[in-house]
This record gives C-alpha cells, structure tokens and sequence, in this order.
C-alpha cells in the first residue's frame, strides 16, 4: 500500500532523512517511534508529499506521487492525515467541517456527503455533536472530529503524527480507542506516537527513528520488549 524507496529529506544543509526504505501493506498498522528530531514527522509528509523529498520515491497504493506527472491532489485523495493539532475549521460546526472537503474535493453533493458525515461521527462516538461548534467540544472530541473528517473522504491510508499529544491524559484514551478499533476494522495505518502502550497492543510493526534513519524495526513484543539497538534501548529507557 506504501512503498518508500531510497527517500532522502534535507533542509539546507540539515539532512533530516537519510534514505528511507519501507514497505507498508494493506491492513498493516505501523507505529513509528524515535526521539524529537529524528525526523517522524517529516517522514510521514513526505508519505503525502507535504514535504517534497530530496530524493527516492514514494508510492502509495499504486501511484508513484514523486512522479511529476502525477496528479497530486487526486492522489491525496487517498491519504488520511491526522495531526497534533486538529485544524478544524473553527466557524464551521462539526458537520460542515466533515463535508466541505467531500464537496470540493470529491464533488458530493450536500444529502450524501451529510449522509456520509454522519455516518463517520457515529464511527467516533459523536453522532450527538453535528451541531456543535469545535469550540465547544473536548480536545478528545475536537480530535476525534478531526478523525472522522478525514475518514469521510473513504482513504485508502490514514497518518497520523502524534494525534494524542496535545490533549489532557484523562482525553487521550477515547482518542486511542477510535484508533484501535480503526486498525480492527483492516485501515492501513503508519502511526507517530508516543504511546508505548497503544503501539505494544495494535501495532503490527513498530519502527524506532533516530538521526533520520531507521535504526531497528519489528514486532512490538521485539523492539519495544526485547530491544537489540543501544540506541533504541537508551530511548526505551527515557519514555517507559
Ligand atoms: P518531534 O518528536 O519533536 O515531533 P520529529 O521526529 O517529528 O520530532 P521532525 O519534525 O521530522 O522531527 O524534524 C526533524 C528535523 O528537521 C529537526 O531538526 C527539525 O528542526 C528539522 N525540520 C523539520 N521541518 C523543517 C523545515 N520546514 N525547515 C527546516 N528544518 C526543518
Ligand atoms: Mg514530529
């Protein structure tokens, strides 16, 4: 489902990805942990080329999006992206953030894409919030909206770059909750978390990141349990 080949991300002289490969399959969830800097986030905009590469290639579901011909939005189409901070529209109510990209983008017209808004607010427990304002909800709330934006435009793949780490501890599990029970339901997810717990139980892959490469890969119950890399013990050693 993604294919990274060779990727390399320098900013100026700053070389912030060092030749990235990795392979994604369809319904595999992959937990990308590491230290601040090491590159996670930039690593995961490259996936939708928020960040345009130095170098490599980067395919997603088929379609090679460092390709210049490629049609760039229509490939993103395809590609969920959940950040840190949720960039809901904050003078839209929930419903109209969920459906303003499905009109634009996709061309829906109002009653599907208001059928499919609410469809994708039960998926996050928030059917009752339609009508609310982003202001007046949780940050778990606003993050699970966020969510279920994303998922209204039916992606083949969801990033998410440390979707819990802006929000208060007691909001963090109904976030992680929506989370798992995304992997359950088979998406294709790659992960950014500091969430030990959540990437022991639902990842099928975590990757530790440092100095812009990846240092140590596998099974949570190896890289996480059983780690072989100092580096990746040294990190291990400061989050658990
Ligand atoms: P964190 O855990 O703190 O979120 P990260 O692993 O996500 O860290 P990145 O945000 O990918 O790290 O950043 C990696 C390096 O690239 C850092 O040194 C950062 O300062 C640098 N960097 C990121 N974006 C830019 C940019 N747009 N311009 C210049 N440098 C950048
Ligand atoms: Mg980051």
């Amino acid at each position: 489902m993604i294919e990274i080949n060779g990727l390399s991300k320098s900013f100026g002289s700053l070389e912030v990805l060092r030749g990235i490969d990795l392979e994604v399959e369809r319904g595999e969830v992959v937990c990308v942990i590491g230290p601040s800097g090491s590159g996670k986030s930039t690593l995961l905009r490259c996936v939708n080329l928020l960040e345009e590469p130095t170098a490599g290639k980067v395919v997603v579901d088929g379609t090679d999006l460092t390709d210049p011909d490629t049609d760039l939005d229509g490939a993103r189409r395809h590609i969920g992206m959940v950040f840190q901070q949720f960039n809901l529209f904050a003078h839209l109510p929930v419903l109209d953030n969920l459906t303003v990209a499905q009109r634009k983008v996709l061309g829906r017209d109002k009653a599907t894409a208001e059928k499919v808004a609410r469809e994708n607010l039960e998926r996050v427990g928030l059917s009752d919030k339609a009508d609310a304002m982003p202001a007046q909800l949780s940050g778990g709330q606003q993050q699970r909206v966020a969510i279920a934006r994303a998922l209204s435009m039916n992606p083949q793949v969801m990033l998410f770059d440390e979707p819990t780490s802006a929000l208060d501890p007691e909001l963090v599990g109904d976030v992680l909750g929506v989370m798992r029970q995304l992997a359950d339901e088979g998406m294709t997810m790659l992960v950014v978390t500091h969430e030990m717990q959540f990437a022991r139980e639902v990842a099928d892959r975590v990757l530790f990141m440092d100095g812009g490469g990846i240092v140590e890969q596998g099974p949570p119950a190896d890289v996480i349990g059983a780690p072989k890399e100092e580096r990746t013990r040294t990190f291990l050693a400061r989050v658990l």
